[in-house]
Formats: C-alpha cells, structure tokens, sequence
C-alpha cells in the first residue's frame, strides 16, 4: 500500500505522516510490473480496462472505488502489481 504524505503546517518543509484518515483511496497498476493478463479486468470490470489506444491497463475514472473488487484484483493479480494510492 502506498500512502501519500503531507507537508506539516507547523514545521514547514518537512514532512509527515497524516494522522486523519485518507480523502480517497484510488487504486494504481504499476505499469513496469503489468503482464497485461486482464485477469484485474476479469475480476474486476467496473474499475479496470485496458486502454485501446495505449494497449496499457488502466483504472477508470470514479469517484468511488468499489473496495471488495479492487481487493479481489489485486489478490489474483500474478505480479501483484495492483495497489491502493491513498490521496489526503
Ligand atoms: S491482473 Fe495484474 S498483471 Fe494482469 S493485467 Fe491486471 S494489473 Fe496487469
């Protein structure tokens, strides 16, 4: 899982962890790692697709993310390449 950081209003310019709970999780497909197999879009067809024109695999804009579904994508996934991106 990726998180996001934030920069601390107190100590400007250095950074930390935020303490509230994300605004939005958004799932992310690590390109570089991505076989391409589909098996996410299988799983998952709601959130994943493979872009016709880059050939890459690609999240779908929402502007919720059903979690159930991602997880199960990212569980099947063979390069484990599917992960949550957590946005503050
Ligand atoms: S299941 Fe994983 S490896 Fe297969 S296309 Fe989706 S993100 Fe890529």
């Amino acid at each position: 899982m990726r998180a996001k950081l934030r920069l601390s209003p107190d100590f400007p310019g250095l950074e930390e962890e935020n303490d509230e709970g994300p605004e939005m999780r958004v799932p992310f497909i690590d390109l570089g790692m991505c076989s391409g197999c589909e098996g996410c879009v299988a799983a998952c067809p709601q959130v994943f697709r493979r872009n016709r024109e880059t050939g890459y695999m690609e999240v779908k804009s929402l502007d919720k993310f059903p979690e159930e579904c991602v997880d199960e994508a990212a569980k099947n996934c063979p390069e484990k390449c599917i992960f949550w991106e957590e946005i503050y």
